[in-house]
């Protein structure tokens, strides 16, 4: 691996222009490193490539509460009702027939998730008239403990 490489790797793949000025604000940098084209520069390319898209399924459930989706998130910024979490569920039965159908549930604590989920899911099983088969999580650690 020629010099001009090995620094354009090390400084994280940088443009050929700022890698034409870099000896002049980086310390280190040999003064007499010639630029040279980046076209053969894997790295480079690889940086540049989309992410393969999500394959839609053909896969869903065939019943109201048969597979839910949850996540919980942080927000930004603590609301205005002083909510640092969002617990968000979606039905995967009516992802499909409805198009969108989900809930959000804002938390205080972290803390608090197996009781609002405790109480959501309560509520939607009496009205649905049917139970929670089903629950699909990043299997994050709100989620992981004895009682979920
Ligand atoms: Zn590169």
């Amino acid at each position: 691996m020629d010099e001009f490489t090995l620094w354009h790797n090390h400084l994280g793949h940088p443009g050929i222009s700022i890698m034409k000025n870099c000896k002049h604000h980086i310390k280190g940098i040999p003064a007499e490193l010639i630029a040279k084209p980046l076209n053969s520069c894997q790295g480079c390319a690889q940086g540049k490539l989309a992410s393969d898209p999500f394959h839609a399924s053909d896969k869903w459930a065939s019943a109201p509460l048969a597979l839910v989706h949850g996540d919980l998130l942080e927000l930004p910024n603590e609301s205005y009702c002083q909510h640092c979490y969002v617990l968000t569920l979606l039905d995967d039965y009516y992802l499909y027939n409805y198009s969108s159908f989900g809930f959000c549930l804002y938390l205080h604590n972290k803390s608090n998730t197996l009781a609002r989920f405790t109480d959501w899911l309560a509520n939607v099983e009496q009205q649905c008239g049917c139970m929670l088969k089903t629950f699909h999580s990043n299997r994050g650690g709100e989620f992981m403990g004895n009682e979920f």
